[in-house]
């Protein structure tokens, strides 16, 4: 903008000069027609019928050197078509993502030194119903002696990553001031605990997440309750080896979460690891400020920057 408004005054200033200036014009006008008098209109006209017959066939030996400028031609089209597709190519989705967040959320924004993460890729549902046999094993062999409920409770968490076809766990519905920062855990957790994170559930449906709270040893929340149908809330779990761990009785999977707790809470996020009735380990929330809980605010956050994912 500031350079339209420079080069705007540039112009306007040498217009003015040019106004009020006889000796200026007078001399504009003698090169004017120098340039354009009848001989070099001539010329130019003999040049380009030359050109033009220069690519008939019995031309070819005589004219050559004309026909080196059809060669000049042809490589500036190319390389004009080459300029216009790289200025026209279409916004990437990471680009809607970072002017999303550049508006609503700078701080991200600006952590992020605007580098938007890209998501790893969809868990394999197997692995998940594998681990999740794993789990129920473990809790069986060690039943907690202190706190027989808290046994059942996990139970119950294990088998509602069951319902396969109804759990997302895919990262397009969520929102990006909440998966950014969840990226940035991952990311952390990888590189400074070298525990890699795999996705379990994010967006939740406002079905699925009634159907839930109709157990209240799982959750109390309703429908646009939880942070989840706003797709600022998501679960996770670990991968060691190749296979997917989401045990609480694993020690190491358990170091996990605590030190998942701590680098969420560093990046703004709340871990339900600190909840005092129901703990949820490898659950996280963004409790975004300004927040309304309604389905039309659910519907917004999880759709405007649909296009915005990959
Ligand atoms: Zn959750």
């Amino acid at each position: 903008m500031i350079i339209f408004i420079v080069l705007f005054f540039v112009v306007f200033i040498g217009f003015l000069i040019f106004l009020s200036s006889y000796e200026l014009r007078d001399f504009v006008a003698e090169k004017f027609q120098s340039i354009f008098n009848k001989e070099k209109l001539f010329q130019a006209k003999k040049f380009a019928h030359e050109l033009n017959s220069s690519s008939s066939l019995n031309q070819t030996q005589s004219h050559w050197h004309l026909q080196q400028w059809w060669i000049l031609v042809a490589g500036l089209l190319l390389f004009a078509s080459i300029i216009i597709f790289a200025f026209t190519r279409p916004i990437s989705p990471t680009e809607i993502e970072a002017d999303y967040l550049r508006k609503s959320d700078p701080q991200i924004y600006a952590l992020l030194n605007g580098e938007m993460l890209t998501p790893p890729p969809e868990v394999d549902e197997k692995l998940v119903e594998e681990a999740i046999t794993a789990a129920m094993i473990l809790n069986s062999q060690n039943p907690d002696s202190t706190n027989a409920a808290h046994s059942a409770e996990h139970n119950l968490e294990l088998l509602q990553q069951r319902d396969h076809a109804v759990i997302d766990r895919k990262w397009n519905k969520m929102n990006p001031r909440y998966k950014q920062r969840l990226l940035m855990v991952f990311k952390i957790m990888k590189e400074r605990h070298g525990y890699e994170l795999v996705l379990l559930e994010g967006y939740r449906s406002p079905e699925r997440q009634n159907r839930l709270s109709g157990n209240k040893n799982t959750t109390l929340a309703k429908a646009y309750q939880s942070y989840h149908q706003f797709g600022l809330a998501a679960d996770v779990a670990f991968k060691r080896d190749g296979k997917v761990v989401i045990s609480e009785r694993d020690p190491w999977a358990m170091r996990g979460y605590q030190l998942y707790g701590e680098v969420a809470e560093s990046v703004g996020l709340t871990w339900g690891g600190r909840w005092k009735s129901i703990q949820d380990y490898g659950h996280t929330e963004y409790r975004m400020p300004g927040l309304r809980k309604t389905k039309e605010m659910a519907e917004q956050l999880t759709s405007e920057t649909e296009t915005g994912n990959s």
